[in-house]
């Protein structure tokens, strides 16, 4: 008889309730009707994290992939759309520019676009390009608080939005938790107090609740926040702390009151020790201040956000603490760590809610079976590794791009030695503006470029290409696309109107 190998999963217990938990269980409901048993255990008790409400477009390939209805989420969740993030005071005090989704006018016989911009701006002439933002759909649209969807027509300037959401994650969690239950995945109410492990092998076998029940499992997904307790505490995996690069270890969140129609942009605004965000949602406003306990006591931190809002508070601020890094494996023998279970960065680029998504969509895709390649397991914490250390380079940049002096954090960040792969990218724009995408890379050039700009960051030349290209007629074409943009941007609907016609939130 021929040895039938390893057998396929049948029992998948997720351990927490948050959005890593619930976004985890609602991509594995799809595998309950094939006779796969998903429970998800979760404890009122401890509660979530409760914060997370600005993402990026990525969100949108993750819902698509569920099969949910875009209006009815927005509506659901009190969502607003996202075209990009407002960064005041980063560079510079009293600088502002944005970072957009989407891109910036387009390549010309096989120049990138931003070279030739650099080109005009560097000629200094009179007709000076104007920022670079005024070429991107999403930041002009942003601006002017306008949002439509994109075209599908790719002759259109339309069809070079890019889009993400705002919205209250406590709302996605329990929209996705309704989809995951009525699929047939699992809830029970628990504290997990043990988790027992095979003496021999290591695996884990089942979590041991408070009440003393036991859930077995053969693949455990530890989506159990800050506390880590399958991959950190159980498995041991050890933490790689981040934070000599990013000092910010602690945060504390208000919602406020909406003053104005909501904007379709995330804004976050640099203070001496840290950066405050605002999040606009159909109701409420989201605000938080992010900010190193080594530069500013917890006090003066609070009172920076509070003299910020534009509303009044509509409850008391929470405060969070944290570490930015990651575990050194995010997946050991049959634990898989996704969330805050398997690191955290701080929410200046929004990628805490990409990331569960891509630990998804990765484990999706080198789903086990019992025997647990080992080959496997190692692809998937070198692609996940590797995508958590690319996201960790762009966030540093925005701190270390600076000309701020004017506080002890600041100077620490501007001197700051860098990872050296960061340090490589800047080398190589320091050059001659250029700039490429790393396999697997979330960010795109367009992004890049965007900070690197925004904050005054000019390379010493430009591509040699662009030599080709005469000035003249670059700076028509520069000149139309820009206009262009414009126009198309002002025939959009207003962001509030859009909202209010397709996917308004009941009161
Ligand atoms: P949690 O929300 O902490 O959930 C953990 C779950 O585990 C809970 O259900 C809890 O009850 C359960 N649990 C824990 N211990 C036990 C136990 N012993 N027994 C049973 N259950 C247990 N992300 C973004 O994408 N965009 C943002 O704008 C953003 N802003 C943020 C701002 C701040 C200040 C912070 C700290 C985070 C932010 N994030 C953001 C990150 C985002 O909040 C998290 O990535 C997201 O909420 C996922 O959290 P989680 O599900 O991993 O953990």
């Amino acid at each position: 008889m021929t040895d039938p190998g390893p057998a396929r999963i049948t029992r998948i217990v997720i351990v927490g309730g948050g959005t890593a938990g619930w976004m985890t269980a609602a991509a594995m409901a799809r595998l309950v009707e094939s006779g796969v048993a998903v429970t998800l255990v979760e404890s009122e008790e401890i509660g979530t994290v409760g914060v997370g409400e600005a993402t990026i477009p990525s969100l949108l390939d993750y819902n698509r992939m569920l099969g949910i209805d875009e209006d009815d989420f927005v509506r659901a969740t009190g969502a607003t759309f996202k075209l990009g993030i407002e960064f005041r005071d980063w560079g510079r005090l009293g600088d502002a520019y944005f970072h957009p989704f989407g891109t910036h006018g387009r390549d010309v016989e096989g120049v990138a676009f931003h070279q030739l911009w650099l080109r005009q701006a560097r000629l200094g002439r009179a007709d000076m390009p104007g920022p670079i933002g005024d070429y991107c759909l999403s930041a002009v649209a942003a601006r002017n608080g306008r949002f439509t969807r994109p075209s599908a027509n790719p002759q259109s300037v339309l069809s070079t939005l890019s889009y993400a959401f705002h919205f209250d994650a406590a709302l996605y969690a329990r929209y996705l938790r309704d989809r995951a239950e009525a699929a047939g995945v699992v809830r029970i109410e628990g504290r997990v107090a043990a988790v027992d492990r095979h003496a021999g092998t290591g695996f884990i076998e089942a979590v041991r609740l408070a009440d003393g029940r036991a859930i077995n499992g053969d693949l455990f997904v530890d989506c159990s926040g800050f506390r880590s307790l399958l991959l950190g505490d159980a498995m041991d995996v050890g933490f790689t702390s981040w934070q000599h690069w990013l000092p910010c270890d602690r945060a504390w969140a208000v919602p406020s009151a909406p003053r104005d129609a909501p904007a379709p942009h995330t804004r976050a605004t640099a203070e001496a020790a840290g950066w405050r965000w605002r999040i606009p949602l159909q109701h409420r406003v989201g605000n938080g201040h992010v900010y190193a306990s080594d530069h500013v006591d917890d006090e003066t931190a609070l009172r920076v956000l509070l003299d910020g809002l534009d509303g009044p508070p509509l409850a008391d601020p929470r405060q969070l603490r944290f570490v930015a890094g990651r575990r050194d494996r995010l997946w050991d023998r049959n634990c898989v760590a996704i969330g805050l279970a398997g690191g955290f960065l701080e929410p200046l680029e929004s990628t805490s809610i990409h990331l569960i998504q891509s630990g998804i969509a990765r484990l999706m895709s080198l789903f086990p079976d019992t025997g647990f390649s080992a080959v496997e397991i190692a692809e998937y914490n070198r692609q996940m590794l590797r995508e958590y250390d690319q996201v960790r380079d762009f966030i540093i940049l925005h701190y270390h791009a600076t000309t701020r002096t004017d506080s002890a954090f600041w100077r620490h960040c501007q001197s700051m030695t860098l990872p050296p792969s960061l340090q490589a990218k800047l080398d190589l724009w320091a050059g001659r503006a250029r700039i490429f995408r790393e396999q697997g890379e979330l960010f795109t050039p367009d992004s890049w470029i965007a900070v690197l700009l925004g904050q005054g960051i000019w390379p010493a030349s430009v591509d040699p290409l662009t030599a080709g290209l005469p000035v003249a007629e670059s700076a028509m074409f520069l000149d139309h696309v820009r206009e262009m943009v414009a126009k198309t941007a002002e025939a959009m609907p207003r962001h509030a109107d859009f909202i209010a016609r397709h996917c308004a939130a009941p009161l």
